[in-house]
């Protein structure tokens, strides 16, 4: 049973990391910013378009491992349609699913694909890098984050 949870999670990580959804500079984006995680060379910008607080649309550049990707993927494809305090209740969830590999409420859908992640460490910041970006974005900060 949990092999094959394991193994439907790592399909939605391989999918999403090889074919990355909403991976496109967005025209018009209303909130940009830029992550980097230099301890694997994952490079992330998310750009938003926000209207009435909420995200119409969300899409990402950058370059770096199959789990950053995966995750900024996910994240894009996640958020759209809501408002920005969603996604900071979401930002939680997501912050303890991957370094815990626990959630709150079991609600979190596709996102629950980065339950393993905190069994290795070096990949939890890979996971996070997307969130911290998008959470930059919504607040306007102009500085890069960086998971250092
Ligand atoms: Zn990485």
């Amino acid at each position: 049973m949990f092999d094959d949870l394991n193994d439907l999670y790592q399909q939605v990580i391989l999918d999403h990391s090889r074919s990355p959804r909403n991976f496109r500079v967005l025209e018009g984006a209303s909130h940009v910013a830029r992550g980097a995680n230099p301890l694997c060379g994952d490079q992330v910008t998310v750009y938003a378009r926000i209207q009435d607080d909420v995200i119409q649309d969300i899409s990402f550049q950058g370059s770096g491992c199959a789990i950053s990707k995966a995750s900024a993927s996910l994240l894009t494809d996640s958020v759209k349609g809501h408002s920005k305090a969603e996604v900071e209740v979401l930002f939680h969830r997501m912050h303890d699913l991957i370094t815990t590999g626990r959630s709150a409420d079991g609600q979190l859908g596709k996102l629950a694909a980065f339950a393993g992640v905190h069994k290795f460490p070096s990949r939890v910041k890979c996971a996070i890098l997307p969130w911290h970006a998008v959470l930059a974005a919504l607040r306007g900060q102009a500085e890069p984050v960086s998971t250092e």
